[in-house]
């Protein structure tokens, strides 16, 4: 029995095809296709990754509020060199005085 990239006369799109190049298979990505394109950069997945990432960010964030912490998420800053960046959380215990972002 012939593996799923091993037969032949395959149409452009056919498996085969996608098989025979490493390029990402997103229309408009030209990068090689590895796990960490697909997991971390391609474009295709972008929508998804930030959504996980929000969601994650927030379930991080409630568990603190749930302990009494005083939580802000996607804060604006901007550096001594000023370039702008977004910090996650930043969260202060206005009990102990301390803070973590
Ligand atoms: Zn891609």
């Amino acid at each position: 029995m012939a593996g799923l990239c091993e037969s032949g006369n395959e149409p452009a799109g056919s498996l085969k095809a996608i098989c025979n190049t490493t390029r990402c298979r997103h229309p408009g990505c030209s990068e090689t296709e590895t796990l960490g394109l697909v997991l971390g950069f391609c474009k295709k997945g972008e929508l998804l990754r930030n959504n996980r990432h929000h969601r994650a960010r927030t379930a991080i964030a409630n568990l603190l509020r749930n302990r009494g912490w005083e939580v802000h998420e996607e804060i604006h800053c901007v550096s001594e060199d000023d370039s702008h960046s977004r910090v996650d959380i930043i969260a202060i215990n206005r009990r102990t005085r301390k803070r973590w972002s």
